[in-house]
């Protein structure tokens, strides 16, 4: 499933005549060190070109003028610095903006950008669909897809960075809750996050950086070992009764599994311990009674875990409602009297389909899945996209 390719074999990129072999992108520090190497360049080549690539977010390799001019010609033949066409930027009344990515092979990928005050949150997409099938999540309903590469990771990033104002070209925070499971996806968020907290790079420390998973337990420890960044599980049911129906994940990681699990991630860094984030979509009358907020306040206290409560965003064709603005409160209540830290997510972006389990909606005439009926281009969706919340 995965599409990664081996950096080593640049050549073996190329899948079209008019597309440059490798994609700069694709590597992280130590295997550009490798490329300069193969390219007859000393290795400190490859600092020059981070800088370019992710200070300066150049993507013309000729106006990288610090390198030989032989090396940049020879680059701007084999190589590039691999970018995404935008097929439509919908912006919500919110200011969060929702981008529709067309990658190499026509299949089609959502990144939102969340700007706040101090800081612009990008939610990237790990996966072209998603195999995990969660009963509730629009994006499941498009069935599993492929991978998206290290360079589709990063470009996610830059493309979205190169297009804020200029004093604020940053991108401050990254949460893998996009399209996919980022988990499934394994190798490549691993060199994702290489490339994110390198200080060579975008350097963003881990507590700057969250992944979101239904909770693969294996793949949980194993990013631990690698880079303990922030975790957030999307736990949604607190008996493995409720949870197998939800999210078939659960009866190969039950509750009890999983939990052990999260006890060892946070074991794994005893002194500079990030919180865990439960997420927990309230649903109407089927996870939000006070029982369940008594046992997900049990499940949180067990390892002083956030709470993180997500209105259900309806989207077409779901057969659940969201939980009434009074059971959220209720809910609520419940876990903040057994003193648990409770937010409810400001549900941000739902009047452009940008929200929590509604990207993927594009309207009938798509199918990111589906490069058979992708490639016709899409319709415009700025302005007329846009919908008024009420
Ligand atoms: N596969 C990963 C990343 C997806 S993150 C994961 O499961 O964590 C997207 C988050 O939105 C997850 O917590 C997901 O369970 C939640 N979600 C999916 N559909 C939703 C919906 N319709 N309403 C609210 N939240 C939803």
């Amino acid at each position: 499933m995965s599409s990664t390719s081996s950096p080593t074999s640049p050549l073996a990129r190329s899948n079209s005549e008019n597309t440059p072999p490798i994609d700069l992108l694709n590597y992280t520090w130590n295997e550009m060190e490798d490329l300069c190497i193969s390219m007859e360049q000393p290795k400190y080549r490859v600092r020059q070109l981070f800088r370019w690539i992710y200070q300066e977010l150049e993507t013309d390799v000729m106006q990288m003028t610090d390198l030989p001019k032989a090396f940049r010609l020879r680059l701007q033949n084999e190589a590039s610095v691999g970018t995404l066409r935008t097929e439509s930027v919908a912006e919500s009344a919110d200011g969060t903006r929702k981008f529709l990515f067309r990658l190499h092979d026509d299949m089609l990928i959502e990144t939102v950008l969340i700007p706040e005050e101090k800081r612009n949150t990008l939610c990237v997409s790990s996966q072209v669909g998603c195999a995990l099938a969660c009963k509730f999540c629009y994006t499941a309903s498009l069935g599993p897809g492929r991978n998206l590469t290290l360079g589709e990771y990063i470009a996610q990033v830059l493309e979205t960075a190169r297009l804020l104002p200029e004093a604020e070209r940053k991108i401050t925070n990254v949460v893998f809750m996009g399209m996919g499971e980022p988990l499934i996806n394994f190798d490549n968020l691993m060199k994702t996050l290489s490339v994110l907290m390198d200080h060579r790079g975008l350097h963003l420390g881990r507590r700057r950086l969250t992944v979101s998973t239904a909770g693969l337990c294996p793949q949980i420890l194993k990013m631990g070992q690698q880079f303990p960044v922030r975790l957030a599980i999307s736990l949604h049911a607190t008996t493995d009764e409720q949870r197998d129906d939800l999210m078939p994940i659960n009866q190969r990681y039950p509750l009890k599994t999983l939990f052990e699990t999260l006890q060892k991630y946070c074991d794994l860094t005893p002194t500079h311990r990030l919180p865990i984030t439960l997420e927990y979509t309230l649903i109407a009358g089927i996870n939000d009674s006070k029982l369940d907020a008594q046992r997900l306040a049990k499940l949180a206290r067990s390892i002083q875990a956030k709470v993180n409560l997500i209105p259900y965003n309806e989207h077409p064709g779901a057969t659940y409602t969201r939980s009434s603005p009074k059971s959220i409160e209720q809910f609520r209540d419940v876990l903040l009297e057994k003193h648990i830290r409770a937010t409810c997510r400001i549900t941000r972006g739902d009047d452009i389909y940008a929200a929590c389990g509604q990207l993927a909606i594009h309207g009938p005439s798509e199918n990111p899945t589906s490069p058979s009926t992708a490639p016709k281009p899409a319709p415009p969706r700025t302005p007329h996209h846009r919908r008024r919340r009420n």
